[in-house]
């Protein structure tokens, strides 16, 4: 199965399907709804329902882009030209999937964002089986090592309840896409009364619409914040700084695992929860998928390839695939 590298993206010139383009395509497969993933308008969309939902959000207006989505669940196969494809959860955000591809007898995954380990929200990820792997690795070195849900989950109530308790407004700061709503849905569940920004509020009906449960949350309001956990988005932090109130800082994040991480964010409590995969996953991935030759995309794709075919794997980070920090939704 031929795969080509672009700047604009991953190409599968045999059935001219894109992966996660970054520019209009003829046919594209979007992995999950991130920005620096979900982007261009294109002329066929191939994604889980969730995915297409929010990928319409972006262009409320467009009634061209209706017929041009084509929903693929987990679990479902269609047929494309020569070859079958496959969505499997990623367990990254809600509708993450990865593709797997079926031709001549060769089985391709790409893995878009993927989280190995079960999420606070939404589906856990399953492995498949591949020849070739094509996987992110935007956590890929060995100090990369993150809680458990069950263990993120105690954590953020704890510091929510302790910093009440002590008469202080905690402040968690999430993405807008993913963060957000896993913590609204850990703080809501464990009935700490949580006001949530609008940003992260207008996404919760996607994952209620998955199963996702937030009971008693309420609209954030900068004049009523006593006796709440907020929830608010990174780039909120420089005005709480500036209000003079209260306010305690947790960082939940995988950036959260470094050494800086306290001063780089600003935070009071570090909570190395993320939702891609941490070092010790990809490993796990890499073993499991039983692959042959895996690529390894965005993040530390170079270090990762080195220390991946020390254990003996075929691997390489594509030259021409650019490496991608943090964006305004995601990690
Ligand atoms: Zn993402």
């Amino acid at each position: 199965m031929l795969v080509a590298y672009h700047p604009a993206g991953i190409h599968l010139p045999e059935l001219d399907l894109w992966l996660d383009p970054k520019e209009p395509v003829e046919r594209a497969w979007i992995s999950h709804a991130h920005s620096d993933h979900a982007r261009g308008l294109h002329r066929n969309v191939l994604a889980t329902p969730e995915t297409l939902r929010l990928y319409r959000l972006r262009w409320p207006e467009n009634e061209e882009i209706a017929q041009s989505l084509q929903p693929l669940r987990h679990g479902e196969s269609l047929h494309l030209g020569p070859a079958k494809l496959t969505a499997i959860p990623a367990g990254h955000i809600v509708g993450a999937a990865q593709l797997l591809v079926e031709q001549a007898g060769e089985r391709l995954v790409y893995t878009g964002d993927l989280k190995l380990m079960p999420p606070l929200c939404g589906t856990a990820t399953e492995v498949a089986r591949c020849d070739r792997l094509i996987i992110e690795s935007t956590f890929g070195l060995p100090i990369f090592h993150f809680l458990t849900r069950e263990e993120a989950r105690a954590r953020i109530a704890a510091f929510a309840t302790a910093t009440l308790e002590d008469g202080g407004v905690p402040v968690f700061l999430g993405y807008p896409l993913g963060r957000g709503q896993e913590i609204v849905e850990v703080l809501a569940n464990a009935g700490i009364p949580c006001a949530v920004h609008g940003s992260i509020a207008r996404f919760l009906p996607v994952y209620e619409a998955a199963g996702c449960r937030f009971p008693g949350w309420s609209p954030y309001e900068a004049r009523n914040t006593r006796g709440k956990a907020l929830v608010l988005t990174p780039s909120m932090r420089r005005g709480l700084e500036a209000s003079g109130k209260d306010f305690r800082i947790a960082y939940v994040s995988g950036w959260a695992a470094l050494d800086n991480a306290r001063t780089r964010a600003g935070a009071e409590e570090l909570i190395p929860y993320s939702d891609h995969a941490g070092f010790a996953e990809l490993l796990t991935m890499a073993r499991e998928s039983g692959a042959s030759r895996i690529d390894l995309v965005h993040g530390y794709t170079e270090p990762l390839a080195r220390i991946l075919r020390q254990q003996g794997f075929d691997a390489c980070a594509p030259a021409a695939q650019v490496s991608r920090a943090t964006d305004e939704e995601g990690e």
